[in-house]
């Protein structure tokens, strides 16, 4: 019998609740100062305890998952403190491509892929010189948008860029990337692509509440023009969306363009959970600025389900259950290749 093991944070919770709903053994691997937090939830079976998420890589840890038959979930904590290549050296199973991870957190492949993909992706800005617009400067990775920032000129760039190197949160430009704004409303599109059914499924839509970017809405313009600091779009919360039903039509392309493009770049291409993150603009288009290749934080507002999985589902799916009934099926299919790498 397989396991699921995931790292306890992002979206931990709801993906061993998946695994518990679908009858699978469900393995935490928890840092110590967060013991207390997850033995109050009786739907993990096993916690590993480590010092450091890095102890995935090690002899114990491995063997421990390894003897359980365990499938690792990659979520947003894996890619923002490994390495690609680390994460590329994990011996157990990871659920979907862990190749494509790479992909998230590069921001010029990252680019390639959304291009290929032929969704509307802000242009970049190559040089702080080029700024003759509403630009936001982004740090590459999953920084999840702390330290990023807005600037309309070469000038205020730079003001806002030197801020973060003497707070030590930047080293230099190279740690920038530079995307002109787009406008609207934010909206984060969350997919699950089954290559069992070769099958989309569009998910659930959510919006992000970020520090400090959205609590300037609340401060009258007169005091922001006195304001100095630097802004910054922490992700702080989630809250649902849903859209208006004829934008549907155009979501599910995006999504079904984007796991052509994916098999076409990256074999076995974008199996499993992924989102597609970006602003619809005062016409209805969608920008996109971003993409995860794997489960997203957001998706746990949908612990009961949502109300697109509740079209699929005559019973309560979240996106972490999702995986583990695509894990059981692959598993009495006896295709559990087809799911993993
Ligand atoms: P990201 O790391 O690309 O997901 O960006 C984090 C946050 O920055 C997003 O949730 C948005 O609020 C904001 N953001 C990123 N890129 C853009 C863009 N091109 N236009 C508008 N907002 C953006």
């Amino acid at each position: 019998m397989t396991a699921i093991a995931t790292l306890g944070s992002h979206c931990s919770l709801q993906v061993l609740k998946g695994a518990r709903d679908e009858g699978i053994k469900s393995i935490l691997i928890c840092e110590k100062k967060r013991e207390r937090l997850y033995r109050r939830f009786n739907f993990i079976d096993e916690l590993i305890l480590v010092d450091s998420f890095h102890e995935i890589l090690d002899h114990r840890c491995n063997s421990i998952l390894e003897k359980n038959n365990a499938i690792l979930i990659p979520h947003g904590t894996l890619i923002a403190q490994m390495s690609s290549k680390e994460i590329e050296s994990i011996k157990i199973p990871i659920f979907g491509n862990k190749s494509i991870l790479r992909w998230e957190s590069d921001r010029s492949l990252k680019e390639k892929l959304m291009l290929e993909a032929k969704l509307n992706v802000p242009k970049s800005v190559f040089s702080p010189r080029e700024i003759n617009k509403l630009v936001i400067a982004k740090r590459h990775g999953a920084a999840g948008g702390k330290g990023y920032f807005m600037a309309t000129t070469e000038a205020e760039y730079n003001k806002k860029r030197d801020n973060l190197i003497s707070q030590g949160i930047i080293k230099g430009d190279d740690d920038l990337y530079l995307q002109e704004y787009a406008s609207g409303v934010l909206a984060y599109l969350q997919y699950f692509y089954s290559p069992l059914k070769e099958e989309l499924e569009f998910f659930g839509v959510d919006k992000r509440h970020e520090s400090d970017i959205d609590g300037l809405a609340r401060i009258p313009s007169q005091l922001q023009m006195k304001m100095d600091e630097v802004s910054s779009f922490n992700v702080i919360a989630n809250s649902p969306l849903v859209l208006r039903e004829s934008l549907l039509s155009e979501v599910y392309s995006m999504g079904e363009r984007f796991v052509a493009a994916a098999k076409r770049l990256v074999s076995p291409g974008m199996n499993g959970p992924f989102c597609i993150e970006g602003v619809y603009d005062a016409d209805a288009k969608f920008w996109s600025f971003e993409f995860s290749a794997r489960i997203v934080a957001g998706t746990n507002i949908f612990m009961q389900g949502s109300p697109y999985s509740t079209l699929f589902y005559d019973e309560p799916m979240s996106m972490g259950r999702r995986i583990a009934r695509e894990v059981k099926n692959a598993e009495s299919s006896k295709q559990i290749d087809k799911i993993v790498t």
